[in-house]
């Protein structure tokens, strides 16, 4: 059965292959799988094998000509079936994951998933805090650090319990741990000063109410920046629910790019402009992704909203090279997306609303997913995503993270089908233009599942 299957996507040719040492089946004929070709000795690739997307016929290729060189080479096949989905559309996902050591070529990794989602549902990072997390922060001085740890965990709890009722494919933690300075990026940064108050503390609310930090010595994150204990909190409160969710959905984290990151800390003599911080912040953020991808992380988002913001009266050139250097440790490892919005702070955009000016340097983007929102832009631009599909999967933003309008079933589904005018739909996600945590729970929660319950009669119809 593995080889049928196998041999109808055309991908791999396993009589060529020829070696087939563990087969672990789940749900065999209903289920993604993942195919990992390690090398015998190596034990930590072997169980902990990372997912690799793959998106396209001539990556496939590669990857067929990589795993055929590394068995040569006395590699070992391993299938892992992942109970992932009910549908019976199959695609090939994979690429060849050269882990690069001393210059060799060690290791090849292949996903092949079943295209399980044409119309996948997704989330942008965050999602509404509950009322008693936002009381808590504000009197953590009364927390002790067991109070905190439970804390973190109920409230990730609900964010994925609300999430998981949505039905919704892809669910993150929604940032639910991020409720202090502490607990936030910045408070992993090593040589910067927090900027406790507020330089405007009334009127309407606008990024001028929100201090920057002052660098005060060399950046560093000597323990990282927290990802990876968010992911690990993410899996252990997701296993508490996959009893009873019919699939696993898959695990997203979010991480900021490092040029959205450096518009909070202010320039100095060592750190002249923006640039510089960015540079700064880049390798820490490249460390962060090769932790995740270390961890076992099926899906990383790398938040660049501010490049998006900025866009117009920048070097979008720039911003690529920026964008890909950071990433490069994990393109081809996991399934990388990218979220470009044009900001929400306290459900206020600060950007230049318009896609033109990013394209086309940012279809060079190494990302699996690209991000736009449109809900909120009444879907000017909409054919951009058609020019995205083209590279990558586009993810469209159809819920309007800053109205209280709750879009409607059908209004959704018709959204759906629009897009469908310019992308196949194995190569559309539908999500909120945004994170939710600027949106009240009770509509996060209703937009979220007339989300999903307006894809699925999409793709029940497709
Ligand atoms: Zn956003």
């Amino acid at each position: 059965m593995v080889v049928s299957l196998v041999d109808a996507l055309g991908v791999l040719d396993l009589a060529q292959l020829g070696v087939v040492v563990n087969t672990t089946v789940a749900q065999p004929l209903h289920a993604a799988f993942r195919i990992t070709i390690n090398k015998a000795h190596d034990q930590r690739h072997r169980h902990s094998p990372v997912p690799i997307p793959l998106s396209q016929k001539t990556r496939a290729k590669r990857c067929e000509e990589r795993a055929v060189t590394c068995l040569k080479n006395e590699c070992s096949v391993n299938f892992i079936f992942l109970d992932r989905s009910k549908s019976k559309t199959w695609r090939a996902r994979g690429l060849p994951s050269p882990f690069k050591r001393d210059g060799q070529t060690d290791a090849c990794l292949v996903q092949l998933d079943m295209d399980s989602c044409p119309l996948r549902t997704s989330v942008i990072g965050s999602y509404p805090f509950p009322g008693w997390l936002l009381f808590a922060s504000t009197h953590l001085n009364q927390f002790g650090s067991h109070d905190i740890a439970e804390l973190q965990d109920d409230a990730t709890a609900i964010a994925v319990g609300d999430q998981l009722a949505a039905g919704l494919d892809v669910i993150t933690d929604g940032e639910q741990t991020r409720f202090d300075f502490n607990l936030s990026f910045y408070g992993h940064l090593q040589g910067i000063e927090l900027e406790p108050d507020s330089p405007r503390r009334f009127g309407p609310p606008a990024h001028d109410q929100r201090g920057k930090h002052k660098i005060t010595g060399q950046i560093t994150a000597p323990h990282g920046l927290g990802c990876v204990a968010e992911f690990e909190r993410l899996k252990r409160v997701a296993a508490v629910f996959a009893p009873s969710v019919p699939a696993a959905p898959t695990l997203k984290v979010s991480v900021p790019g490092p040029f959205t990151m450096a518009g909070r800390l202010l320039p100095n003599a060592q750190y002249a402009d923006r640039y510089a911080i960015t540079e700064a912040l880049l390798p820490l953020i490249r460390r962060e992704l090769e932790l995740l991808i270390e961890s076992g992380v099926e899906e990383i988002c790398v938040d660049e909203p501010s490049m998006s913001c900025y866009a117009y009266k920048s070097d979008t050139a720039r911003f690529v090279d920026i964008f890909n250097r950071t990433v490069e440790p994990a393109y081809g490892k996991t399934r990388l997306c990218t979220h470009l919005c044009f900001g929400n702070y306290k459900g206020h955009a600060v950007g230049y609303r318009q896609y033109a000016p990013l394209f086309p340097a940012f279809l060079d983007l190494h990302v699996d997913e690209m991000h736009v929102e449109m809900a909120s832009r009444e879907y000017a631009e909409l054919e951009v995503i058609a020019a995205i599909a083209e590279r990558m999967d586009a993810a469209v933003g159809i819920i309007d993270v800053k109205s209280y309008f709750i879009e409607p079933v059908d209004f959704l589904a018709e959204r759906v089908r629009q897009c469908l005018d310019h992308a196949p739909a194995d190569r559309l996600v539908f999500t909120p233009d945004c994170g939710l945590s600027q949106t009240a729970r009770w509509a996060a929660k209703q937009k979220l599942a007339n989300m999903v319950e307006a894809v699925r009669s999409v793709r029940s119809n497709l």
